[in-house]
């Protein structure tokens, strides 16, 4: 067991954190109340070479093994104050690239990991249905062979860059009665025939990241753009589901730490009853959890990574890391909050934006109760 981070991949956060905190976070404040994605800092992360960490460098990458794209997720996720920003990035990478990166044919990685790695294209994943959520399996859209192409019909629901991705992975399904076994992928491009954006959706938080409902109303999609086999989408999409809960939220991990760094500060500043508050053991007992839920998390997020860099199966670890990952952030953020006082609640402050920001992360990826689920469904099937 090695706790250490090499040198390379300590230089490899910083950079990125400074990256995140000079192009990315500043005009937060404005970006999160209009809703606006940030174009600017997207073109210069595809500059910088991170809109497609783990894609192999041929396909134009940059060929980062888990670990590392861990640590420099980690610094970004620390300097970054635009969480809208960090999520549309990682869906990009980790949920848009990867299904294409790790099941696609030659011919697509060629043609769309390139554009999706410079950030040409934007990429989205299209799974959850307004009536098929936590049910993913259930979903009803359509895909109906026909000679050299399939007509897809359905509506997809809450997905992330819909509103503006070139690239969508979708799932439907050629035949119902199969279950799981009728899922499908397939790539869809932005301007086929029967595609669109029919609204994007106005958020709680991650306010600048575009979410939209996508529609497809007798849409051809080509022989070539379906991704694996007919009726094999269900390893596809456990697959990314996995590296989605293992990978997705150790920004989260520099989130938290930049957010108790925060606190301790303005613990030891803010004098109440002639002390500082961070005198008070009721303030200090919240900086202690603040603390331990966080170190908790990060341990529990390196080890869902590093079984999967392993190539070892990673269910039930990465369902445990996104559940306590996710759920020590939004405890966290309220905590920020409650110590930041009536100046906590105040848009100006921007801890209150960290609570907005944080609760989809219990919510998206498969919520608490499913991650339950899932660790329960492992114990059992393994008896006991
Ligand atoms: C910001 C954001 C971004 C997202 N991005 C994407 C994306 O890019 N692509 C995509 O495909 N999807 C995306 N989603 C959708 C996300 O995956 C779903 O919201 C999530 O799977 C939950 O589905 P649902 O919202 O329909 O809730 P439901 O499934 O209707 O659940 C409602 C409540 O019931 C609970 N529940 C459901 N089933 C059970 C059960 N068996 N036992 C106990 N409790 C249960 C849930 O935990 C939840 O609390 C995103 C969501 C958000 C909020």
């Amino acid at each position: 067991m090695d706790f250490e981070w090499s040198f390379e991949q300590k230089t490899f956060r910083e950079s990125m954190r400074k990256f995140a905190e000079k192009e990315v976070s500043p005009g937060i404040i404005e970006r999160d109340m209009k809703g606006e994605f940030n174009w600017e800092a997207w073109k210069k992360a595809g500059e910088f070479g991170i809109l497609g960490l783990p894609i192999p460098e041929e396909y134009g990458g940059g060929g980062a093994d888990i670990m590392t794209m861990m640590a420099g997720m980690e610094g970004f996720g620390l300097g970054c104050r635009d969480a809208g920003f960090y999520l549309s990035l990682a869906a990009h990478t980790i949920i848009g690239e990867i299904p294409i990166w790790k099941f696609g044919s030659e011919k697509q990685k060629l043609k769309y990991l390139p554009k999706m790695c410079s950030g040409e294209w934007v990429s989205a994943y299209g799974l959850s249905e307004p009536d098929a959520g936590s049910d993913a399996i259930s979903l009803r859209t359509s895909a109906i062979r026909k000679a050299d192409h399939y007509i897809l019909n359905g509506t997809k629901m809450f997905i992330t860059n819909g509103p503006i991705a070139d690239v969508v992975v979708v799932f439907a399904t050629v035949d119902r009665s199969k279950g799981p076994k009728g899922i499908t992928a397939f790539i869809v491009e932005k301007g086929s025939l029967g595609f669109s954006v029919s609204r994007a959706l106005d958020k709680m938080g991650q306010r600048t990241s575009p979410t939209g409902e996508l529609v497809f109303e007798d849409c051809a999609v080509p022989l070539e753009n379906r991704l694996g086999e007919e009726g094999q989408g269900m390893p596809i999409l456990i697959e990314s589901l996995e590296w989605e809960r293992a990978c997705l939220l150790t920004g989260s991990i520099g989130v938290c730490e930049y957010e108790l760094a925060r606190c301790v500060k303005y613990a030891n500043e803010r004098v109440q009853f002639g002390k500082p508050i961070g005198q008070f053991q009721l303030i200090q007992e919240r900086l202690a959890n603040m603390k331990w839920r966080l170190e908790a998390s990060r341990l529990l997020v390196y080890r869902a990574a590093w079984m999967k860099q392993k190539g070892i199966p990673a269910r039930m670890e990465a369902a445990i890391a996104k559940l306590v990952m996710s759920e020590t952030r939004v405890a966290n953020s309220l905590d920020a909050v409650q110590i930041h006082g009536g100046y906590g609640y105040m848009r100006e402050f921007e801890v209150e934006r960290v609570l907005r920001d944080s609760i989809a992360a219990t919510i998206g990826a498969g919520s608490t109760e499913i991650q339950k689920i899932t660790i329960a469904r492992h114990l059992l099937s393994k008896k006991g």
